[in-house]
């Protein structure tokens, strides 16, 4: 029997570490030390439910956790074995809050491949990775595949990127093997940036592993032998985790030279972001890497043909990482039968806004906006109403009531004017004013507007002060007009997707709520 305690940054901000501490020294004074084990986790994804202790085998889950509750928790499960039901997960919100919470909706509705094993496991500890089927991709990758094996199997997988453009996994590690070089990189693309995101940290931060084992996988694919993991710098738990990670893979002999002594070589660094949002455009990333300023450059030539200090170089983000393991352990076929024909697999969204349960989910790519926001995330807390719900950060749009049974795949979004983004999920309810909504995007694009470009640079500051003028009460219709007029100029004169995606936000709003942009003109004098 094992009790974890999520340790993932939320529910350390509510005093989790406090909470394993007492539940190591009671298991000892409660004489349970020989059937039940403690264990930190990373992320169980109710994260306003913090901090969260769960129970295995049964998957009994308590919230909000005090110190100085763990005490009579213990002793009601393990010694009256009877489960503290006030404490129950969802006990304060269900009529009869589930004692395995696995049959709960908000996990029911879910499905797991890349957070299986996060909130399960031990993110600090390779053995307990390994445990769990860690590592067994890898090694059946350098010890039965060949390069071009691998590359066909996530090819037949159907992966596309999971950092927002959704560019196919498989093409892009065929274009890098393809290159001859005798250097190439691989980089993983940790600088999660959107407002709202918090994907990649927490499978960072729950199962570091796994990002390495994809990383390392990719390396012996398209034959590079130095990868770097370019994490944000704001996240500092994240990065602890990722080096622990790979101290212990390094330890093990599967970082190095010669890995279990085959002819394949694999080091891999971390680097820093130091908090500009420009710097996960890939360009700027490689930038920001090779120690310059992180701004975007001109493509092609393409990262995979010309990237770090001008080698091939593959980019993928830590969610496509991610599942790389499981897809070489359990074939591409398997993994293209989760999904929809044209986005396979799941997709972990962080979802965020006026929802009852906010947190890291994962569901089937095609699970309906209502079934995420009503099954899996409860509904709007109080007496609140679905209004809209806005994906893809800054670069994506907002997605009305009339639109809440659309997939959320890459097609259907961007069918209504909204993208996938890198899974981002901020629900809106009545009260929430759409113009400040795109108002709000765009100032976040105008400060992260690097300035190498003009449209974007007073592109994106023009459109601001047209919106914040409409926020005020003072705008026109010829305001409008002219914000139209240059959402075109901005979209495509950019240089990068910061500035080619900043419009979206507004283009969504005044598709799909026009009225409140409407109500808000004055007439000219
Ligand atoms: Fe910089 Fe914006 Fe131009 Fe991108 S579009 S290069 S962020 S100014």
């Amino acid at each position: 029997k094992k009790v974890c305690v999520c340790c993932g940054t939320s529910c350390m901000a509510s005093n989790a570490e406090k909470v394993l501490e007492q539940v190591q020294q009671n298991i000892v004074a409660l004489g349970l030390k020989d059937e039940v084990e403690a264990n930190l986790t990373g992320c169980m994804g109710l994260c306003n439910q913090g901090p969260l202790v769960k129970v295995l085998p049964d998957h009994t889950i308590y919230q909000k956790i005090a110190p100085e509750e763990v005490a009579d928790l213990l002793k009601a499960q393990f010694v009256d074995k009877q489960p503290k039901k006030e404490k129950l997960l969802f006990a304060d919100t269900r009529p009869e809050p589930f004692v395995n919470a696995n049959d709960d909706p908000f996990f029911k509705k879910q499905h797991k491949i890349i957070l299986k094993n996060c909130g399960v496991i031990n993110p600090e500890d390779i053995e307990e990775y390994i445990a769990y089927d860690g590592y067994k991709a890898f090694d059946k990758a350098l010890n039965s595949m060949l390069p071009e094996d691998v590359i066909a199997e996530i090819k037949h997988s159907r992966l596309r990127g999971r950092g927002g453009a959704g560019y196919p996994t498989g093409m892009k590690w065929e274009t890098v093997y393809k290159y001859v070089n005798n250097q190439k990189y691989v980089v993983c693309n940790g600088d999660e940036g959107d407002p709202g995101a918090f994907m990649n940290r927490s499978v960072l931060e729950g199962n570091p592993h796994s990002v390495l084992e994809g990383m390392m996988i990719a390396g012996y694919a398209v034959g590079a032998s130095k990868g770097y993991a370019y994490i944000r710098g704001e996240y500092r738990l994240a990065i602890k985790r990722f080096e622990t990670a790979l101290k212990q893979a390094k330890k093990l002999g599967l970082l190095g030279k010669n890995i279990l002594g085959s002819n394949f070589s694999f080091e891999v660094e971390i680097r820093i972001g130091a908090g500009a949002f420009v710097c996960g455009e890939e360009t700027a990333l490689i930038a920001s890497i090779e120690g310059k300023r992180g701004t975007p450059s001109p493509r092609p030539p393409y990262p995979a043909e010309c990237g770090l200090w001008g080698k091939p170089t593959l980019i993928n983000n830590v969610e496509t990482y991610a599942n790389i393991a499981p897809i070489i352990l359990n074939g591409g076929e398997w993994f293209s039968e989760t999904g929809t024909a044209k986005s396979a697999g799941t997709k972990v969204f962080a979802l965020a806004g006026k929802i009852k349960y906010s947190g890291l989910i994962e569901v089937p790519m095609g699970t309906s906006l209502r079934e995420i926001v009503f099954d899996i995330g409860g509904g709007i807390p109080g007496d609140g109403e679905f209004k809209a719900a806005q994906t893809g950060g800054p670069s994506g749009g907002c997605i009305p009531e009339q639109h809440l049974d659309v997939g959320m795949d890459y097609e259907s979004l961007m069918s209504l004017g909204s993208i996938m983004g890198s899974g981002g999920l901020i629900v809106m309810d009545k009260s929430s004013d759409m113009v400040d909504v795109a108002r709000f995007f765009m100032e976040f694009c105008m400060d992260e507007s690097c300035g190498k470009c003009a449209p974007c640079r007073v592109g994106t500051r023009m459109m601001h002060d047209l919106l914040q003028r409409i926020v005020d009460g003072k705008g026109t219709q010829h305001d409008v007009d002219r914000l139209q007029e240059l959402a075109v100029y901005v979209k495509e004169a950019s240089l990068c997707g910061l500035g080619g995606s900043a419009p979206n936000p507004l283009l969504s709003t005044l598709r799909h709520f026009p009225e409140e942009y409407a109500n808000r003109l004055v007439s000219p004098e």
